[in-house]
């Protein structure tokens, strides 16, 4: 322990100890806040028995205590402070008085990160893994006391002992396979009894689940990533808690959730708030409905939780420097404050990366909440960035339909046609597939031959692709046989695994021609200008044949997917001749092959072609 350590533990204790009677504060909330931020205002969230009956005065220079929010419940105070931008890094001494009783509180002010954002672009591919099945780096966290669901590998619905040591230990591993990022599923306290392991219930908005380590380890993980030239995007969720938060014990208010007499469920249809013909119960369950029994919706319409969420998100930003969120749920929640959310953050951090996750299986119904886009209702979501779902589900069926007007490779064809709908598409976040959704491998009857199509197609269209764990290895996951199923231990995360996957040399067969021709791919993508900035142009498909171009002034690349089973193609430069001008050659590059004349050559069955123009 250090100086510092030791000076932070003995405040610790002067402010767990400072008062001798029973009185005490139990949870302040943000935790700490920054100097410098662009709005001035904080909210404090006190929590105590009876503290709403203090007043409460700040005695620290630049800080000030504004106004204090009661609710119906005693044992909470809402406390507004105004830091001016003079104000330096400490200790800011509350002050909470009630006749002769005195608490005292000293709250951390900690030093504005300088620069907490590198944002994400289409020269980006975001790995996305869920802590508790990729490795397990700390079997000695697996089981924690006062952790109430227990380490089970052989449930696929239980804890598997994944942590963020796990993933720490293998960042090179990613860095070697050619990925920009991590999107890690939610790593937060879910001290749930069941289906702890994916994250999404959320038991303390401020803690680090002690089964993945702590805040600090987070914080080391943020810090190596960055030191190895990889970003990190965190999954968030302002739409529901869980069930096992400790608010649920003694709520602020009662209308701090939607509650009704009976369990009611969201309807999921999120189109109710852009369909003209929306009936007002089914645009009121959508939002106010709870997404599962063990999921309580959050009223976002009340203000004191709109400004909990929000400084919730900037202190994660601000606090471990992270690069980037996905927001779940993205239209579950009131949707004009998560527009406010969104425009806070990019306001307080610009360049700041969200997506959003919008799971339509529409163009249009998607590209309502995509960046910049202004709809005939007013509304503007001021996200970043969106999932596109529509361009993902085309993936899982275009491989494998016959070839027709609508269907096969057509599908690419017109899902991309209706860009016009987004007014900066190649911001949208792409994917063969993610932790919700069958594994792409599966779907599409585990065949290689369409692995070796798909990738290439997601990761030399426009937007910046997503890839989901395992699939460098082509692991299957069958949605029908439950999530677990899609969410299966990467092999060689624990050990005494039969096989470790972390080791390339260790891989055979599919497995490994998937790993080789992903980790090609990936690192040659990376280096890829014109994929990274370059325009897109694609030509209509026909006889299960599909050619578009990436380019910009300098550079094309041509990409060419024949999805015929049995039948080769001859392409000539006739069809193609408006983006082969000034083009004699080209190279391959997924085969290495030097193509001599590009007025004819051939592409084999089931076969992808990426060729740099010369
Ligand atoms: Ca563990």
């Amino acid at each position: 322990m250090n100086r510092v350590c030791i000076f932070q533990a003995i405040t610790l204790l002067m402010t767990a100890f400072s008062s001798t009677d029973a009185q005490k504060i139990e949870r302040i909330e943000p935790p700490s806040w920054f100097t410098e931020m662009k709005e001035p205002s904080l909210q404090l969230m006190v929590y105590g028995k009876e503290i709403g009956s203090f007043n409460v005065v700040a005695d620290y220079p630049d800080v000030r205590v504004t106004t204090l929010i009661k609710t119906e419940n005693p044992n909470y105070l809402f406390v507004n402070l105004d830091i001016s931008p003079q104000a330096h890094p400490g200790n800011v001494r509350l002050i909470f008085t009630r006749g002769k009783q005195n608490l005292t509180y000293d709250y951390p002010l900690l030093t504005h990160p300088a620069e907490v954002t590198r944002g994400f672009d289409a020269s980006d591919v975001i790995y996305l893994l869920m802590p508790d099945r990729f490795a397990n780096g700390d079997p000695s966290n697996d089981n924690i006391e006062g952790m109430i669901e227990k380490v089970n590998r052989s449930n696929p619905n239980g804890r598997h002992g994944g942590d963020l040591k796990g993933i720490s230990d293998h960042i090179d591993y990613l860095k070697d396979l050619g990925v920009t990022g991590l999107w890690l599923n939610p790593f937060l306290e879910n001290n749930q009894p069941s289906f702890s392991y994916h994250g999404y219930s959320i038991t303390d908005l401020y803690r680090v689940d002690p089964r993945y380590g702590s805040n600090a380890d987070f914080k080391n993980l943020v810090s190596k990533a960055h030191g190895m030239g990889l970003k990190l995007v965190m999954d968030m969720i302002c739409n529901h808690i869980g069930s096992g938060h400790w608010w649920m014990k003694d709520l602020p208010s009662g209308d701090w959730i939607h509650q009704f007499d009976d369990f009611t469920r969201t309807n999921y249809r999120a189109s109710t708030y852009m369909d003209p013909y929306s009936s007002e119960r089914d645009a009121y369950l959508m939002e106010k409905g709870w997404f599962d029994r063990t999921m309580p919706d959050l009223n976002q319409s009340n203000p004191l939780v709109e400004t909990y969420l929000t400084q919730n998100s900037l202190w994660w930003i601000a606090y471990f420097g992270i690069d980037g969120i996905r927001m779940d749920t993205y239209p579950y929640p009131e949707k004009n404050m998560m527009s406010r959310w969104a425009k806070r953050v990019t306001d307080e951090f610009p360049g700041f990366f969200i997506v959003g996750e919008v799971w339509y299986q529409q163009e249009a119904l998607t590209a309502y909440w995509a960046y910049d886009r202004i709809n005939s209702d007013g509304y503007r979501s001021n996200l970043p960035s969106i999932t596109d779902f529509p361009l993902s589900l085309a993936t899982h069926s275009a491989f494998t339909e016959s070839d027709s007007w609508t269907d096969g490779l057509a599908r690419f064809y017109l899902t991309l046609s209706q860009d016009f709908l987004y007014p900066d598409p190649f911001r949208n976040v792409i994917f063969l597939d993610n932790h919700d959704l069958p594994r792409f491998f599966t779907q599409t009857g585990m065949r290689l031959d369409i692995y070796r199509m798909a990738l290439p197609f997601i990761l030399t269209t426009r937007g910046i692709p997503q890839f989901y764990y395992g699939t460098e290895i082509v692991m299957e996951g069958d949605k029908s046989r439950g999530d677990g199923n899609l969410r299966k231990d990467f092999p060689g995360g624990w050990a005494g695994d039969s096989k470790n996957a972390f080791i390339g040399e260790n891989l055979e067969g599919v497995q490994k021609e998937a790993y080789t021709f992903t980790k090609k791919l990936l690192n040659w993508r990376k280096e890829s200008e014109v994929i990274h900035t370059g325009k897109l142009k694609h030509f209509i498909p026909e006889n299960n044949l599909y050619v578009y171009f990436r380019y910009n002034n300098n550079e094309s690349v041509m990409v060419i997917l024949n999805n015929s089973e049995k039948e080769s193609r001859t392409i000539t430069r006739e069809k193609y001749s408006e983006s082969l001008k000034g083009f004699t050659k080209g190279v391959e590059i997924i085969t290495g092959t030097e193509i001599e004349d590009i007025t004819s050559f051939i592409i084999s069955p089931k076969t992808a072609m990426i060729i740099e123009l010369k």
